[in-house]
């Protein structure tokens, strides 16, 4: 057994799992469900697109076991894998630079703090949250040889050959004494349901199951029955009807890794010439990365149903980056490139309309819900206004989307309101901008 040590940030992040993070811990399994789903999704680009996987068998599944008397839960799937080199690299370090940052600024409002978990990309060491010991088996698609990762936390964490018999990872928790919450199936049941039923994956468990008695007993009795407790269908691609905003939701708490609402959403099919369909949400509050230049993209790239990447920033133009959901196009080649994504002319199209759809959605809301538009405002409209010289295209649009102060009234007005006010004759609007303060610029000699 090789011991190995962490990557000081690591050790930081379990301290803080361990000694800080008290509510919401269940967002444990969402967090490693979605890791599962991330490793189904790997897998199943690799085995349409790549030849060296061609014979690989992808039968997608999540299973989730519990052992009451080992008092542990086990998250395993059929996913990609990992091999020893992944292990540590993955399981070991964090790749992200903004990690430093996330640990500065977590601190007072516990609830809030786990909610930054997943934001961050540090969702599998939320494991530590309940349990005092991880163990993690994993095999490569394609590799012959599994490895065990385990650790108790601390410093450092154990590497050694392990069996298993197809490709997949297994987590498996040691519940700490006091999480025994998390053996329970009907809790379980629920947190898989709240947070992860969209996932496109199955997800299976055992469950008590009421069998009737049969001819000639007298009583029934309960059975452990393997069923699955997702939905499993991705929500974007069900009719616009048939999905309540409890589902929106809770769909986007699982691809946003953010326990509190979003602030809107909004879904668009588009058919014709071009076949694709876009679910995007607005959270309630700006990502702490969100003026980072490293921020995370939240826009995920689908073809076909097929996960294609999260990593894209030109998915969407940068002014738009608050947005967290999806882009689904049949109209893409599999094996896209990120090069030819990038000049890809179906991409840009879908993009282009893409974001007229944003500005004008959002332009509803301000003529509809002055109190929702002012919520997003605060959030993202300093971050809005960067379109205004870097789309060109769009500039116009966007400056109808602009709360603005001026001489005449006390609070700032939407720009559409304040042209509307303008005698027709005018050419000309002035503005003045600075960081003094309102009354100060109002009393600023330039106005003359
Ligand atoms: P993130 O998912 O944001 O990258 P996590 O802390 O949740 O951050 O996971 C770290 C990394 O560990 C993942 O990026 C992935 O490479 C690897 N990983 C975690 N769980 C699995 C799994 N079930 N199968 C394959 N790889 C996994
Ligand atoms: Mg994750």
């Amino acid at each position: 057994m090789a011991k190995h040590q962490f990557q000081t940030e690591v050790s930081q992040i379990l301290h803080l799992m361990i000694h800080s993070l008290y509510s919401n811990k269940e967002i444990f399994v969402r967090e490693l469900v979605s890791n599962s789903s991330d490793a189904l999704d790997k897998l199943n680009m690799l085995v349409l697109t790549d030849d060296a996987y061609k014979g690989v068998n992808f039968a997608p599944r999540i299973d989730i076991i519990i052992d009451k008397e080992a008092k542990t839960l086990t998250i395993s799937d059929s996913g990609i894998g990992m091999n020893e080199a992944d292990l540590v690299e993955n399981l070991g370090t964090i790749a992200k630079s903004g990690t430093k940052a996330f640990l500065e600024k977590l601190s007072g409002d516990q609830k809030k703090d786990s909610n930054l978990i997943g934001q961050f990309g540090v969702g599998f060491y939320a494991s530590f949250m309940v349990a005092d010991k991880v163990e993690v088996i994993s095999r490569k698609a394609g590799e012959e040889q599994a490895y065990k990762w385990s650790s108790m936390a601390g410093s450092e964490y154990d590497l050694e050959p392990a069996e298993r018999d197809s490709h997949g990872t297994s987590i498996i928790m040691h519940l700490k004494d006091d999480e025994s919450e998390f053996l329970e199936t009907h809790r379980i049941d629920s947190i898989v349901k709240k947070y992860s039923n969209h996932i496109p994956f199955p997800i299976y468990m055992d469950k008590e199951e009421w069998v009737a008695p049969a001819e000639g007993e007298e009583k029934g009795h309960n059975e452990l029955v393997n069923k699955q407790i997702n939905k499993a269908n991705a929500l974007w691609t069900i009719s616009k009807s048939e999905i309540s905003d409890e589902e929106y939701k809770d769909f986007y708490s699982s691809i946003a890794h953010d326990s509190s609402e979003p602030l809107l959403w909004m879904h668009n099919r588009a058919e014709g010439t071009l076949e694709y369909t876009t679910l995007f949400y607005v959270p309630a509050k700006a990502p702490m990365d969100l003026y980072r230049v490293d921020y995370q993209s939240g826009i995920k790239l689908y073809i076909n149903r097929v996960f294609i990447t999260d990593d894209e920033k030109e998915l969407m133009p940068t002014y738009l980056r608050f947005l967290r959901g999806v882009i689904d196009s049949a109209d893409l080649p599999l094996n896209v490139s990120r090069e030819i994504l990038q000049s890809n002319r179906v991409m840009a199209k879908i993009k282009n309309a893409s974001v007229k759809k944003v500005l004008s959605e959002l332009a509803k809301v301000s003529e509809n819900d002055a109190e929702k538009y002012d919520a997003f405002y605060k959030e993202f409209g300093n971050v809005l206004k960067e379109g205004l010289y870097s789309d060109m295209g769009n500039r116009e649009r966007i400056l109808e989307l602009l709360k603005l102060n001026t001489l005449n009234s006390a609070e700032p007005v939407m720009f559409s309101k304040f042209v509307e006010g303008v005698d027709a004759e005018k050419k000309e609007i002035y503005y003045i901008s600075a960081k003094m303060s309102l009354q100060m610029l109002k009393n600023s000699p330039a106005l003359e």
